[in-house]
């Protein structure tokens, strides 16, 4: 039996001592926050997630979007996914972000889904959601069915003998090339955590995801005032054109001056265990005349490392291709 409790702003810091009790704030978490629960409800339909509470933090005031002193913007965790996508300051200033969050599921599920909930959204293996399957990642020591089974959509960068599971997030992809910071309150306090630290590998841990720790709950995400005269890309490939997840995908933010690369910043979807930066092309860019030769260059560093599984080595060429044209797009700008 599940237990649901909304929690009322007066209540937060006696929810967070609660969630502080949980075994874990990992896969099999005692004790879940709730936001749109477009992916937990569906996890606890499945058995895959079987918390004993549900604290919903809907009513707690986390859902503004405001411009911070320094020129950058502060997201609340409760901030619905169309609210972001559609707000005039993202719009404005951080296009890759608006473009990958519209880029994802439906109308509808945007407009239930949340930054925190989007940031802690589960993968879609389809093994981790068949309580019958062997899976590491749901149940440790198990073993990995996709190994040996079904991997054609999973990852090619960060995996490891125990867990081959892509990051499924598009807005995750926007926020890495953006440097988001994730800001979280916890039992020992508050807490910021550049965005290339929240994810983990799944090394032989897959069931720990996240740096957070048992009643961690995520408060906002702040962003850096936008980079001056940025070109900003998000280009996601899938195997229909709407309602479904990347094979791979990238995200841009590039300068061009005097058809040299300044500023660069590069992510990539669909294609790694977590939103998968790549300080490689981006070396492999920097200061470099801004032509297709160079793009290749700067593709073919992202991918370097890509280790495929038995049904998915297309995605190689894919992700490459798919940051080629995103670079295009965003220097002919
Ligand atoms: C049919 C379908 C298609 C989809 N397609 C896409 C797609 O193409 N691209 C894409 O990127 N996504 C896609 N999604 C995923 C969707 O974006 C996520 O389900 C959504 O972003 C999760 O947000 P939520 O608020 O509903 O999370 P919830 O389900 O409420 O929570 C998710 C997790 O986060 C935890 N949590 C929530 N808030 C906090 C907090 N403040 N602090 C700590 N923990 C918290 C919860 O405990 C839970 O573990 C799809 C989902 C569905 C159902
Ligand atoms: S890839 Fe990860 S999530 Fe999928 S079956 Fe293997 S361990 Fe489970």
């Amino acid at each position: 039996m599940h237990i649901f409790e909304f929690i009322r702003p007066a209540d937060q810091t006696a929810a967070i001592a609660t969630a502080a009790q949980a075994k874990t704030a990992q896969q099999g978490a005692d004790v879940r926050f709730l936001c749109g629960g477009t992916t937990l409800i569906d996890l606890m339909k499945l058995n895959v997630e079987t918390p004993a509470r549900v604290l919903d933090i809907n009513r707690l005031p986390l859902d503004k979007i405001e411009t911070t002193s320094d020129g950058g913007l502060k997201i609340g965790a409760t901030v619905r996914n169309s609210d972001l996508a559609n707000d005039e300051r993202v719009q404005r200033d951080y296009a890759v972000l608006s473009q990958a969050i519209l880029s994802g599921a439906s109308g509808q599920i945007r407009n239930m889904a949340t930054t925190a909930g989007n940031l802690l959204q589960r993968t879609r293996c389809v093994y981790f959601r068949d309580t019958a399957m062997a899976c590491n990642k749901r149940e440790t020591g198990t073993g990995c069915s996709a190994i040996t089974g079904s991997n054609r959509t999973l990852a090619i960068l960060g995996t490891s003998d125990h867990c081959i599971a892509t990051n499924p997030s598009d807005m995750c992809v926007a926020m890495s090339a953006l440097e988001a910071i994730i800001h979280v309150q916890g039992p020992k306090g508050t807490r910021a955590i550049p965005f290339g630290d929240f994810h983990l590998l799944p090394r032989d841990t897959p069931h720990r995801e996240t740096v957070l720790e048992p009643g961690d709950h995520i408060t906002h995400v702040t962003l850096p005032p936008p980079v001056t005269g940025s070109k900003q890309v998000y280009l996601k490939l899938r195997d229909r054109a709407s309602y479904e997840f990347a094979l791979a995908s990238a995200a841009v933010v590039m300068n061009v001056d005097d058809g040299n690369v300044g500023y660069i910043r590069i992510a990539l979807g669909g294609v790694g265990t977590k939103p998968w930066r790549s300080p490689e092309a981006e070396a492999a860019l920097s200061g470099k005349a801004a032509d297709a030769a160079n793009f290749r260059q700067a593709a073919e560093a992202a991918l370097r490392d890509a280790k495929p599984q038995s049904k998915n080595k297309f995605k190689i060429e894919l992700a490459k291709r798919c940051l080629v044209h995103v670079l295009q797009t965003a220097a002919n700008g």
